[in-house]
C-alpha cells in the first residue's frame, strides 16, 4: 500500500509512516484482525516476537538494548481500534475504505470522518519506539488491545500472565502534559423500596417545588468543588419545611445520571389547606445562595400548582426523607499520598419518589478500594437503619451493588519519591518540556511542567496548533491531534 503524501514531510518520520498505516487499514472496533495481521508480518521483519492472545490482543516484545538487560521492561498500551464517526453526507464504509487524512491549519484532520487518532497515534508511536534501535532501553513489550471503544473486550479479556513488564504506560489520553498516575475505582449503591400508595384526601391543594440553576457537574472531576447538589437541597428545604407547616409528599425527582451532580430537583407535595408559601421559599433561596455563594449564584427556587391522586405512605415519607437527609454527598477523604487529589466520595446522582415506590443512587469512588467498599457499606446501613426503626413494610425493599470498578495506582510513593512510577513521571515531564521548548508557544503560554500537579498552567488548547513551519519540526507531541477527533465529531452532524 502506498501511503498518503501527506504524511511525506512530517517527522518523526517513522511515526507518522505507521500512523499511514493506520490510516490506510480499516479498524473500526472488533474489526481488527486485517491490521493485527499487517503488524505481527511487520513486527516478523524487524525482529520483534508477536502472538495473539484468546482475546484477539497483540502483543510484541522488543528484547533490551545491548548492556541494559537488567533494567525493568516496559510495556507501552494502545487500542487498535478507532471510533466510526461520519458526517451524514459521506459515503465512506469505515469496514473498506481508508481514512483520508489533510493537513489543514498545521492540523491533521480527516474529511468528513473521525481521524482515528484516538488511538492510532498511541500505536504509531509504541511501533516507533520498539524499532528504533537508537533509544537505550530496558525490554520493551506493546500491548495493542482490540475492542476498546466498544465495550473494553480487548482489556477484559486480556490475562496478565501474559505481560513480563511490572510498569505499563496507557498511551490514550488526550490532554497535553498530563499524566494519569492511578484512577478511582468505584461502585453503585442503587436503593429500591416499594411503597403502597396513599389516596389523597378530598380538598387537599397540590403543588410542585422547583429547584433549578445549579451549575451541575462531572462527579468524577468537580466533587470537590463542593458544588451544589440539588437533590441534598431539595431535601433540606422539605426538612425546614415539615417543621412549619404539615405535609405529604407525591413525588421526588432530581438528578439525570449517576455520574452528574444534579443540577436540579422537583417535588411535588399536598397541603391539607391552601397556603401562600412564596415568601417562605423566598427566604430558602436566599439562605441557599449565601450558603453557596461565589459558587451557585443562579439557584432558585419556585413553587406553582399541581394536581395528584395518590401520596407515599407517611412513614415512606418519612423513611425516604430522613434517610436521604442524613445520607453522605460530597467528598469523604482528601488522598494523603497524592496531595490535592480527592481519595473517597459519592455523589448522591439519582433520586426519584413516587407513591408506589422510589429509588435513589450513590455512585462511590475511591483510590482505595476498600475506601469505596467502607462508603457504600455506610449508606446501605443508612437506609436499612430507617427502615428498621419505622417498620415499614420490607417487602421490595432493598439495595444491590450495580457494578464495581477496581481502583488502581501506578505506586504509593509522594512525588519525588524513589518507586519506578514517579521516576518516569518525572522523566516524562522532562520529555514534555523539551518538546515544548522547540514549540513556537507565545512566551506567555508556556508553561513549566513541575511536579506534582503541572497541568495546572499547561497551554490551552489553541496553543497546541501547530504552524506549518513547525511540521518540518521534530516534535510530535503537539501535530499528534488527539484533540482532534473531539474536534471532528463536535462537527459532525
Ligand atoms: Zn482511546
Amino acid at each position: 500500500m502506498s501511503p498518503s503524501p501527506v504524511f511525506s514531510d512530517l517527522s518523526p518520520a517513522e511515526v507518522w509512516q505507521h500512523f499511514a498505516t493506520l490510516c490506510a487499514i480499516p479498524r473500526a472496533s472488533k474489526q481488527e484482525a486485517a491490521l493485527r495481521a499487517h503488524l505481527q508480518d511487520w513486527a516478523a521483519q524487524a525482529g520483534i516476537s508477536a502472538e495473539v492472545d484468546a482475546a484477539g490482543n497483540l502483543l510484541l516484545l522488543s528484547p533490551a538494548s545491548p548492556g541494559c538487560e537488567q533494567v525493568p521492561g516496559v510495556i507501552l498500551q494502545a487500542h487498535l481500534d478507532m471510533v466510526c464517526q461520519k458526517n451524514s453526507t459521506s459515503p465512506h464504509d469505515f469496514s473498506r475504505d481508508p481514512i483520508q487524512p489533510v493537513l489543514r491549519d498545521g492540523w491533521l484532520v480527516a474529511d468528513e470522518t473521525t481521524l482515528g487518532a484516538d488511538n492510532g497515534i498511541g500505536v504509531a508511536l509504541i511501533l516507533a519506539a520498539l524499532s528504533d534501535r537508537t533509544l537505550r532501553r530496558g525490554p520493551l513489550e506493546a500491548l495493542l488491545t482490540v475492542d476498546e471503544e466498544a465495550g473494553m473486550g480487548g482489556a477484559r479479556g486480556l490475562s496478565p500472565d501474559r505481560l513480563k513488564g511490572r510498569l505499563m504506560l496507557n498511551l490514550d489520553t488526550e490532554a497535553w502534559g498530563e499524566f494519569y498516575l492511578g484512577c478511582a475505582g468505584g461502585m453503585d449503591v442503587d436503593i429500591r423500596r416499594d411503597g403502597e400508595p396513599e389516596p389523597l384526601p378530598a380538598g387537599w391543594t397540590v403543588c410542585e417545588i422547583a429547584l433549578r440553576g445549579l451549575r451541575g457537574g462531572h462527579s468524577g472531576v468537580d466533587i470537590h468543588e463542593e458544588r451544589g447538589n440539588a437533590i441534598k437541597l431539595m431535601v433540606g428545604v422539605l426538612h425546614d419545611l415539615a417543621a412549619h407547616v404539615p405535609y405529604r409528599l407525591v413525588s421526588l425527582r432530581g438528578g439525570t445520571a449517576r455520574n452528574a451532580l444534579a443540577r436540579e430537583a422537583f417535588a411535588t407535595l399536598a397541603f391539607p389547606e391552601a397556603l401562600d408559601l412564596s415568601d417562605w421559599l423566598a427566604g430558602q433561596q436566599a439562605g441557599l445562595r449565601e450558603h453557596l455563594r461565589g459558587i451557585e449564584a443562579q439557584l432558585s427556587l419556585s413553587i406553582t400548582p399541581a394536581s395528584a391522586r395518590d401520596m407515599l405512605g407517611a412513614e415512606e415519607q418519612f423513611v425516604w426523607l430522613a434517610s436521604l437527609h442524613a445520607a453522605p454527598h460530597g467528598v469523604r477523604r482528601m488522598s494523603r499520598q497524592v496531595p490535592g487529589v480527592v481519595e473517597t466520595s459519592n455523589n448522591l446522582g439519582m433520586v426519584d419518589l413516587q407513591p408506589a415506590g422510589g429509588s435513589c443512587n450513590f455512585m462511590v469512588r475511591s483510590l482505595v478500594d476498600r475506601g469505596a467498599e467502607a462508603l457504600a457499606d455506610e449508606i446501605v446501613s443508612l437506609f436499612a437503619l430507617g427502615v428498621r426503626n419505622h417498620r415499614c413494610a420490607l417487602s421490595g425493599a432493598g439495595y444491590r451493588f450495580l457494578r464495581a470498578d477496581h481502583s488502581w495506582r501506578t505506586c504509593a510513593g509522594r512525588a519525588g519519591g524513589g518507586c519506578l512510577g514517579w521516576r518516569l513521571l518525572a522523566l516524562a515531564a522532562q520529555c514534555i518540556e523539551r518538546a515544548r521548548s522547540r514549540l513556537i508557544f507565545p512566551e506567555s503560554q508556556r508553561s513549566t511542567a513541575g511536579l506534582p500537579g503541572f497541568s495546572a498552567q499547561r497551554p490551552r488548547m489553541a496553543s497546541q496548533r501547530a504552524s506549518p513551519s513547525l511540521l518540518e519540526r521534530s516534535s510530535f507531541w503537539a501535530k499528534a491531534g488527539k484533540s482532534r477527533p473531539r474536534r471532528a465529531r463536535s462537527s459532525l452532524a
